[in-house]
């Protein structure tokens, strides 16, 4: 047992030391990644449930990694987030969406993943709005997805508070992205300028083969409705997946049954033919 003990703690070491070291091979590579230009966006539709047609997109980065081959965010973004270099990622992603969208017909909205990080740093309320001016693009064509945790998190929330209200009086949108998976804790949701949800993926994976579950997402809904939320589904992939939200009055929803991420000027391509 004791040899056995030392062996885990050998194994435990050296994969402990393994992942640091790949933790650092990637964070001096997105570092790298910045300034060379390896990130593109993807955009994918946001769709109203009932009529199919497009009313936004939302933006998703994407890692062209010169060996790796495409990382997804959820391989870095954590990391990026750790290490501060989501601050600078960030601002790229913010600025290409919008420079994107300003070559979309209005009222076509694009939205914004902000996590927690970027959103605190300093400035993020102007770097917001000279974003917008910069671009060209009105306040009301922006969506910016926070999560449940900024609003609720334990540090600054008097700072954070003015600076959504700041964002929300100029036009901007804002959205709590993967609702229903972090506190859920309603309450707080009234008082906060925000206006719209997304219902995770988590939900919609399960609603038509549970009965329960499906109660429960209508229940969701049913409260984000009564606090004149919005609410927009996410991971829609089949038909049945649709016609049961539409049961559930979700005005919204995103999914491979629609479309899958593309690339911008795929985008661009898609909201001028439905335009026309
Ligand atoms: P998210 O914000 O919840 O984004 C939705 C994710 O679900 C995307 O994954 C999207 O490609 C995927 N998806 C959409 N429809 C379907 C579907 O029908 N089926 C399935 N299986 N998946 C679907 P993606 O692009 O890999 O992004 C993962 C997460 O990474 C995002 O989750 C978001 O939290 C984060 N992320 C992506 N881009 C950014 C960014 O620019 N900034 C920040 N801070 N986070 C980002
Ligand atoms: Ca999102
Ligand atoms: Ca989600
Ligand atoms: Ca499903």
């Amino acid at each position: 047992a004791k040899t056995s003990g030392k062996g885990r703690v050998c194994r435990y070491e050296a994969t402990l030391h393994t992942r640091i070291l790949e933790r650092l091979q990637l964070h001096a590579a997105l570092d790298q990644a910045i300034t060379n230009g390896e990130f593109r966006l993807v955009f994918q539709p946001v769709v109203a449930l009932d009529t199919g047609r497009t009313c936004g997109f939302e933006a998703l980065v994407r890692w062209l990694h010169p060996s790796r081959g495409t990382v997804p965010p959820l391989d870095f973004i954590g990391i990026a987030e750790e290490s501060g270099l989501i601050v600078q990622l960030g601002e790229w992603v913010l600025r290409s969406a919008v420079a994107a969208a300003a070559q979309w017909p209005g009222p076509t909205y694009v939205a914004v993943n902000v996590s927690p990080r970027q959103f605190r740093a300093p400035g993020f309320v102007g770097l917001v709005q000279r974003a917008l001016a910069d671009a060209g693009l009105a306040a009301d064509r922006l969506v910016l997805e926070i999560t449940e945790s900024l609003l609720l998190g334990d540090r600054d929330q008097d700072r954070i508070r003015s600076e959504l209200d700041a964002l929300h009086r100029s036009g901007v949108r804002i959205a709590i992205d993967d609702f229903g998976t972090g506190y859920s804790s309603l309450s707080y949701l009234h008082q906060m300028p925000v206006d719209l949800v997304k219902l995770d993926k988590s939900f919609v994976d399960t609603i038509t083969t549970s009965p329960s579950q499906y109660d429960l997402v209508k229940g969701i809904i049913g409260l984000a409705h009564t606090l004149r939320l919005a609410v927009v589904a996410e991971g829609i992939e089949t038909e049945d997946d649709r016609k049961l939200l539409i049961g559930a009055a979700c005005e919204f929803g995103q999914g491979f049954l629609f479309a899958r991420p593309m690339a911008a000027a795929d985008a661009l391509t898609w909201v001028t033919a439905a335009g026309s």
